[in-house]
């Protein structure tokens, strides 16, 4: 339990909407996408950037742990408190007035508060958008924190790449604002500070607000499901696509049949498009965009790409078995439900790799090998970003397995994926859903004493308060 003290104050800072102290209504604030069920003290829901100083002033000074939160939608056990009671929950629910595009600068500087779906909504009407796509609706500060990478950063890049400026309050005893606002793409005066912000998770303060780069909302979209030969031929057919299609190719995104039949299982509205109801072991959604309106006399994006798959089907040793073209909306409704489908299909053990490209599908078949012999329980349903090297190399294990009660079983198995993937197959542990509480532990194993070095030293002259789940030092 709080002090009743700290509530009154923190509530004389943000009034009474800005303060929850409500059982049920912490819940929602309390409770994860995927893993969590912590116990917050209280959760604070400030409007503005100086309000958010003032609450982080108050808490750093009175030894209150600070755990910010935008849209919750973390993978990683990032945005929820612990089981103590004793953490602040700071949302970034209301902190969503300010919404300014720059037409010309083709930027927007706004709130860290919206939801990815709102900042699309508002800017369709100007025909661009904020071009990171995923299967759930995060709110930008949560984006930014985490470094979203998203379907379509074959082509536009992560959070990362389209952020140009921030501005950040620091978790030190003044609540320092920390202006990063710049709306310039080109800029080396100095050190790029914003960049120690993005991707890591609130260790080094909160994001308040932020400048974006956006891009021209594609007019034409086709889609194709592509089953490769075999999981060799991936690359080759990432690459033969990439030569023909050159800045068309918006997706190149990999499906495991097991991650499919979930999904399918899941949402009983989602049609099986494939031949017999035949779910193929792999398979791909590419697609394929352009920026403006269909002109008369040009060859329609469908036929392109038609074209495209029927030069590839003729190469020798064709590294396709099948292919159609469909519907896009359709189409990405099942890529977009793998991620629930999984979820629901038993208990789930999941993780985010990447690899250099080559190596992602050698990384699942030498997986599924090993897997089948140390871990039978387990089955292994992939899907991911495999056009940049991602993996969400998901496992599940049936509820009624002994296994999915077994506390020291998740451990194993995720002590064993992680090795091979640093140590045999130099990938990453964490490719787009940051640290979080989950990978902590592999953080501490695996990184560098001088690199933890510096993160404490960047710690201590950011944010010395208790602020967010990880720590880089
Ligand atoms: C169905 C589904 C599909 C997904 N698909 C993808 C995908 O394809 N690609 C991908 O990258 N991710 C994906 N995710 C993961 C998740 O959506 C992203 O990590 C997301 O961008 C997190 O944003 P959020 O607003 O929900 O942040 P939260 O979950 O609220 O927070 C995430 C982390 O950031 C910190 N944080 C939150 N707000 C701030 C702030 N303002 N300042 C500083 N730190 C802050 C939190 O403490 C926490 O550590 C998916 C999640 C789901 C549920």
């Amino acid at each position: 339990m709080i002090d009743r003290g700290y509530i009154d104050a923190l509530t004389s800072i943000l009034g009474d909407k800005g303060v929850v102290t409500e059982p049920a209504a912490m819940a929602t604030y309390e409770t994860g996408a995927r893993y969590d069920a912590g116990r917050a003290a209280l959760v604070l829901r400030p409007a503005t950037t100086t309000a958010v100083s003032a609450a982080v002033a108050y808490c750093v000074r009175n030894g209150i742990a600070i755990i910010p939160q935008s849209g919750n939608t973390g993978l990683v056990s990032g945005s929820t408190p612990d089981g103590s009671g004793a953490q602040a929950v700071l949302s970034l629910d209301r902190l969503r007035q300010r919404f300014d595009l720059d037409r010309d600068n083709r930027s927007l500087h706004v709130d860290a508060g919206f939801h990815l779906s709102e900042v699309n909504r508002r800017l369709e009407a100007h025909g661009l958008f904020f071009p990171i796509d995923l299967g759930a609706d995060p709110r930008l500060g949560g984006m930014l924190a985490t470094n979203t990478g998203g379907s379509r950063f074959l082509k536009y890049g992560d959070v990362r790449r389209n952020t140009l400026g921030l501005k950040v309050v620091l978790a030190d005893a003044a609540g320092t604002v920390l202006d990063l606002m710049s709306p310039l793409r080109k800029n080396n005066t100095g050190v790029d500070w914003k960049q120690a912000f993005i991707g890591t998770s609130g260790a080094f303060g909160i994001i308040t607000e932020c400048v974006l780069n956006l891009e021209a909302l594609p007019q034409q979209v086709a889609t194709a499901y592509l089953v490769p030969a075999s999981g060799n031929d991936v690359m080759q057919l990432l690459r033969a696509m990439e030569e023909r299609l050159g800045a068309y190719l918006s997706a190149f995104e990999g499906m495991s049949g097991a991650a499919v039949r979930a999904a399918l299982a899941h949402v009983p509205s989602l049609r099986n498009p494939f031949q017999g109801g035949q779910v193929p072991d792999y398979v791909i959604l590419a697609e394929i965009s352009r920026t403006w309106q269909p002109r008369d006399g040009e060859q329609s994006l469908d036929a392109v790409l038609e074209t495209v798959l029927a030069e590839i089907w003729e190469m020798e040793d064709a590294p396709l078995a099948d292919a159609f073209v469909g519907p896009a909306q359709e189409m990405w409704a099942l890529r977009h439900a793998l991620s629930e489908g999984v979820k629901h299909a038993g208990r789930l053990i999941a993780f985010d790799l990447s690899f250099a490209r080559g190596r992602v599908m050698a990384f699942c078949a030498a997986m599924k090998t090993e897997l089948a012999r140390h871990f039978p329980e387990v089955t292994i349903c992939d899907f991911g970003h495999v056009g940049d090297g991602g993996v969400h190399f998901n496992l599940v294990v049936p509820k009624d397995s002994p296994a999915a009660s077994d506390p020291t079983f998740e451990t194993r198995l995720r002590d064993r994926v992680i090795a091979r993937t640093v140590e045999d197959f130099d990938g990453s542990f964490s490719a787009e859903h940051a640290i979080g509480r989950k990978n902590q532990a592999y953080y501490d194993s695996y990184a560098d004493q001088k690199l933890k070095d510096m993160a404490r030293g960047l710690k201590s002259i950011t944010s010395p308060g208790a602020v967010g789940t990880v720590r880089f030092g």
